[in-house]
């Protein structure tokens, strides 16, 4: 694959909590749309840890709702976000922008005010490059990645340094 045909974050973070409500506001961004495993926690990893709600308090108190959009499965993610308020969409088939699209519709942003974050730039940026939002791509937190998201953490390696 010719480096030039990687899809491309909008900008790169090391992990989701850099993502702050100024650098959000400095983006134009009115909405979230976040990816799960591996973004927010550990692929499966069953919970939001401490740094999850933190994050998630701070951008709800700036106002910027948050719609989780995975491609597991819809046990995983009900169970994860149980009593937090966040839109979900679970088997998503990113990078298909068809749930980019339907949760800007609920939260009522334009392509313009939305962002997409992410791990993966075959599904998460991709998706959102698709749907033409911007994008931010954090580094993996788990290292349980199975031999083909190896391969593309390889890909993935060469844009983050370019
Ligand atoms: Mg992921």
């Amino acid at each position: 694959m010719a480096r030039k045909e990687l899809p491309k974050a909008t900008r790169v973070f090391r992990h989701f909590s850099e993502i702050t409500p100024e650098i959000l506001s400095e983006y134009g961004i009115k909405g979230i749309m976040t990816d799960l495993d591996d973004t927010l926690v550990e692929h499966n990893y069953p919970t939001p840890k401490e740094d999850v709600l933190l994050w998630l308090e701070s951008i709800e108190k700036a106002g910027i709702p948050i719609c989780i959009v995975s491609n597991n499965r819809r046990r995983r993610v009900l169970s994860f976000i149980k009593s937090l308020n966040l839109g979900i969409f679970h088997n998503s088939m990113k990078p298909s922008p068809r749930p980019i699209y339907k949760a800007m519709e609920v939260m009522g942003i334009t392509p313009e005010e939305s962002v997409f974050v992410g791990d993966q730039l075959f599904t998460d940026i991709k998706g959102a490059n698709n749907a033409g939002i911007k994008s931010f791509l954090v580094d993996p937190i788990g290292n349980k990645a199975t031999l083909f998201i190896r391969f593309k953490r390889r890909l993935e390696k060469r844009t983050r340094k370019g």
